[in-house]
Order: structure tokens, then sequence, then C-alpha cells
């Protein structure tokens, strides 16, 4: 830590800039340089003027305090600092818990009043071990915009609590589609409030992936469906949880605590100037993210920000996960006191993240949570980029293929996915997330497309089918984006952040085109979850119990696990990847074997069966045996 902070007090209490009860509210927010500090109390959300303002009083900690007698619960609040002898803006403080529209100002809100029906009942789905994750990574407005979507909360968080929806030709969508997937983690793109949508316009057509934190503590208004009420947004959130978990799925949080929108005008600069942000040498922000700023992780209040803000889901909106934005940017000790605090709650609470920076972070590189550092990080997980890069191509080039369009010299980094990363940067391969594509770049059919050349309609299913096979027999944690088993595309849209609904929203109409593959991906998953040799957990196991097999063919990667030794009913499973474009053949141990997986077919219990030792695998495609 700078010296500079030092002097900087750090409350031991955990941080509540409101504390409500019938009687009282007590108010408080850290700012320990501050010359003065008042709070001012609204009837609206929006407009007006403040009905009292009252100051606050300095305490050894750093926070002001005052307490307002009376029932506050409905009223709203700014809070305001004077340094310098200027007032600053008003601001609804760091850790606002409800607030109006567009996030302006926070409100004094009984949260019990936002706990829907059966809440207390609300459980989180059982989770055996990481290495049973599959995650699924969505945003709203994808999943359910489309006329077709038969969702009726479209673009809302309601859109995941709607039961039976089903497209114009009955198939289900939604939450039944994910059921039906069977996926058991979603991961919500940034769910907390951020600032790009103009909550007070939704009539207009708006879409953001919302990589641009204004309250990091209170659900987005664009995605209830009153963000002029705070109870809705709450309430909806915990609707949406609770279906899910009924589903059988868990739900992961996007967090954004490596920069905000607008460093300048953020709650952090404006309670507590000049300490929540690395700045270089000249005074000016540092900016690891690409987006203006980074936060400084490393500084105790921040830490504690963090973590208490982490905890804060778990324990209000029984979230079951969290996926870090630009990792990178976070202190390992920090990550690490995340790992730890969250373990006390529950240690099947799943945590991973980008391990990486936009830029250069202005911290020491060995103290930051990059892939690199990830054995410093057990429990927690980054994104495996070498085997996704190896598949499709780099993410800085769209017209660049890789394995998958024929392109040889990736086998290697495709086989380092397969293993989970152990041979390198992961100590488990739970550590990496296996995928080719999330909601960043292109979608996996858009680079197939842009990477192959007139290939027809039939031949990039069965490139999308091999690269989702890769991923869902990869030791890593699968991550599959949102409609890819669908054949969804993004019109070729590479950053399509703020893309329109007509570039974003997934057609429902492509999964009764595309039954095959949802059905394919479907029993893919589904084979996955019932053979633990796929998912082995152990480093030590992964190492002992899964052998490459030797193979002259470029584009042609083949393995060996042995089941049995792991527990699972298949003992000899035999997996190979082809994406030549001719049937290749692959010698293996002479005998009879059970065929799971060929042709784009798959059946668990059997396509039928091969004798002999010289594999012949089609065209484009994976193949799978087992005796
Ligand atoms: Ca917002």
């Amino acid at each position: 830590m700078t010296a500079e902070f030092l002097d900087w007090p750090v409350p031991s209490s955990p941080l509540a800039e409101v504390e409500y009860s019938q009687q009282a509210t007590r108010f408080s927010v850290w700012s320990p340089k501050a010359e003065q500090v008042k709070v001012n109390l609204y009837r609206r959300g929006e407009g007006g003027v403040p009905f009292e303002s009252y100051p606050m009083h300095l305490q050894v900690d750093g926070t002001w305090t005052v307490a307002v007698s009376g029932n506050l619960n409905g009223v709203f609040y700014t809070f305001q600092v004077q340094t310098a002898g200027k007032w600053k803006s008003e601001t609804p403080g760091i850790f606002a818990k409800a607030v109006g529209v567009n996030g302006k100002r926070a409100q004094v809100l009984d949260l019990k009043e936002t706990n829907p029906e059966g809440w207390e009942r609300d459980a989180r789905p059982v989770l055996r071990s990481f290495s049973d994750v599959v995650l699924y990574e969505m945003h709203y407005r994808d999943f359910s915009m489309d006329k077709e979507s038969g969702i009726s909360h479209k673009g809302k968080f309601l859109a995941l609590a709607e039961q039976g929806t089903k497209n114009a030709e009955g198939l289900a969508t939604g939450l039944e589609h994910l059921k039906e997937l069977g996926v058991n983690h979603v991961c919500l793109l940034p769910s907390y409030d951020y600032g790009s949508v103009d909550e007070a316009r939704l009539q207009m057509p708006q879409y953001n992936w919302g990589y641009d934190p204004v309250n990091y503590n209170v659900p987005e208004g664009s995605y209830s469906t009153n963000p002029e009420e705070p109870a809705v947004r709450i309430k909806e959130f915990k609707q949406m949880v609770m279906a899910l978990h009924q589903a059988g799925i868990r739900v992961v949080m996007d967090v954004v605590y490596n920069h905000v929108l607008d460093a300048g005008t953020s709650a952090f600069e404006l309670t507590a100037p000049g300490y929540f942000f690395r700045k270089h040498a000249d005074g000016t922000y540092a900016n690891g993210s690409g987006c203006g700023n980074e936060t400084a992780s490393e500084r105790p209040m921040m830490r504690k920000f963090i973590l208490e803000s982490v905890l804060y889901w778990i324990k209000e909106y029984h979230v079951d996960g969290f996926r870090f934005d630009l990792m990178g940017i976070h202190d390992v000790e920090t990550m690490n006191a995340i790992r730890k605090a969250v373990d006390q709650l529950d240690p099947s609470i799943f945590l991973y993240g980008e391990g990486w920076a936009a830029n250069k972070p202005a911290f020491p590189l060995e103290l930051l949570a990059m892939k690199g550092r990830m054995v410093q990080m057990p429990g927690i997980a980054a994104f495996g980029d070498e085997m996704r890069d190896a598949l499709r191509g780099a993410w800085n080039n769209n017209k660049k293929g890789a394995f998958l369009t024929g392109v040889s010299g990736h086998e290697k980094n495709v086989k380092f996915g397969l293993m989970g990363a152990i041979q390198d940067w992961a100590a488990a391969p739970t550590q990496m997330i296996s995928y080719v594509s999330c909601h960043d770049d292109m979608c996996i059919a858009d680079r197939i497309k842009a990477t192959t050349q007139r290939a027809s309609k039939e031949e990039r299913i069965r490139l999308q089918k091999l690269a989702l096979t890769a991923v869902l027999v990869s030791q890593g944690v699968p991550l599959i984006w949102c409609g890819d088993e669908l054949l969804r595309d993004k019109k070729g849209v590479h950053n399509s952040y703020n893309s329109p609904d007509s570039v974003n929203a997934i057609a429902w109409k492509l999964k009764t085109e595309h039954i095959d593959l949802f059905h394919y991906i479907r029993e893919l998953i589904s084979l996955r979850k019932h053979h633990v040799a796929f998912h082995m957990g152990k480093a030590e196991l992964v190492k002992k119990h899964m052998e490459f097999l030797p193979v002259k063919t470029k584009n042609v990667v083949a393995f060996l696990l042995h089941g049995q030794a792991v527990g699972d009913t298949w003992n000899e499973i035999i997996v190979v990847l082809n994406s030549c474009k001719q049937t290749v053949k692959v010698r293996v141990s002479q005998g009879t074997y059970t065929i799971a997986i060929k042709g784009g077919e798959l059946k668990e219990s059997g396509l039928g069966v091969f004798k002999g030792h010289l594999l012949a695998i089609p065209p484009q495609s994976a193949m799978m045996i087992y005796r």
C-alpha cells in the first residue's frame, strides 16, 4: 500500500450507510478527509429539493454519522461532502441498497418488504464439487426480446421466472429451455445498477451489456418492471433467483469492481476523493480497464468494499457465484480474502474471473490476480483463452481461423485446454473455464462463418458441434454462451456491447431450425454429467488417467480416459476431435467398443459397435467410443 493512505482510518464494523428501524434511521458515510458532510432527505427519487438536510459528525474510524428519528421508510437521500472549502455533488453513497430511477438517490427501505413469497424457503441447488459446474452465460435481452420468445417480461429479470414459455412451434424457451438444456449455472451479464441505459426512457429500445457500474449493490433498474419504485427491482431480482433455484440452476453475478462508469462523478470519488482509484504519478487516473479508470483493491477500504459487496449479494439475494470482470486488475490478496470469506458462508459458491487486464494496471504485476498467478488463488478459476484461441482463432483478428477451420499448429493448445490448463497455470482443472465463445467478440457461429470459405450451413453446424464438444469434454469448467446451442449469430458483429436487439436477441425460431444441434448439445451436457471421467476435478487424477493418443495427421486430437480408475461406469473412453475435411483413421487398442458419438450424432447408450484397432472418424466431427 502506498504510504499516503496509511492515515486513512478504516472502520472495523461492516459498511452500513443506512441502518433503519421504525423509530430512527442512522446514516453513515466514510470520508476521513472531508471538512463537512451532510445528508439530504427527499420525498422522491428525482427532482425537487430536499425537505430536510442534516449535518453529520466525524467519528474516529473516518465515518460521518447522524441519527434521524422517526420512521423514514421510503424516504430518499443523498450524501454531500465538502473538501477544500467546496461542496461536491450529491451522491447516493458507495453502498446504497435501494435507489430511485437511474440510481441518483438512495432510499431508506425496509428490505424485508422486498422478499417474495416463499423467500425464506429458497435454497441453493446442491453442488457436489466445482468439477460438476456447467455455466451458461447470458444477457436478459438476448435471451428474451425476440417476438417469438413466448416470454411476457421481455428484457426483464422476470423473463427468467416465467414457466412453460414456448416459441411459435411449441418448443421450450426461457427458463424451460435452460432446464431442458441441463446447465446448472447461469452467469448473468451485469445485473447491478449501471449507467449506460436511461431508466427514465425505457419506451425507447436501449441495449447495453452494462460494464459501467454506478451502484454496485442494487439491481439494474431497466431490468425491472418499474425503475421508479426502488423495491420493485429488488423483489423481482429475488423472484428470478428463486425461480432459477427451483429449476435446479444456480445464479452467477458478473461483477465489475475493477472500474466505474466515470471516476470523477462516481460515489467513490464524491465521498472519499482520491482514495479508491489508482493514479499515475502525474495525478491522472490509471486505466488498466481500458474504460478510463481502475480501482485500488489493495487499499483496505476498497478491499473491504468488494468483500462486503460480494457477501451482501450472497446473503440478501442468495447469489451462488461470481464472475470477476478484469480480475487481473485486482490484487491476489483481495481475491483470496474473498474466497476465504465466501467459504465461511458456503464453500460451494463458485468464483472465477478474467485473468487479465485491458491495459497494464498501475500496480506491481507480481501482486495482481492475473492468469499466471492462479496457483496462488486456490478455489478461484480463470478463463482459458488458450483453447478458445486454438479452436476458433485469436480475438484480435476475426478473419483468422485455427483448429476448427483446418489450420494446423493449434493441436497443442487444444490439448492444453482439454486437460484444464494443469500443465501450466492451473493447480486444478476446475481453475480453468473451458469455452469457445462468450459475450465478448464474435459468437462461435459468426466466427466459423467468417473463417470458412463458402462453407455450407451443414458444414458450419458440423464445426459448431465439434467446437462445443471440445468445450464439454474438457476437464476444465465448461461455459456456453447463450444461443450457441441454437446456432445463434450476432450478424457478424464483434463487440456488440451496445448493438440493438436486432443484432443481439436470440431468434427463438432457431431452436426449431436447429433442433438437431440443440439435442446434440443437450445430450453432451447430460453425458458429461453422467461420466466423472470428463470432470475428474484434480490435477493428479487427470495426469494419471488421461492420455493423448499418438496421431500423425494434423488437425486431429485423440485422447483416452481411464474411467474406472476415477469411479466411472465406462472404463476406456476414447475421444477424437477431427477438423480435417476428410475421414481420418486413428489407431486404438484392439477391442470391441460402443460408439457414443459419431458424425455429429450422439447417443450415450450407443449408436452401434466398433470392433478392431483402426478407428475411422468422419470429416469435421468428434467421435467417442468406450468399453
Ligand atoms: Ca441503471
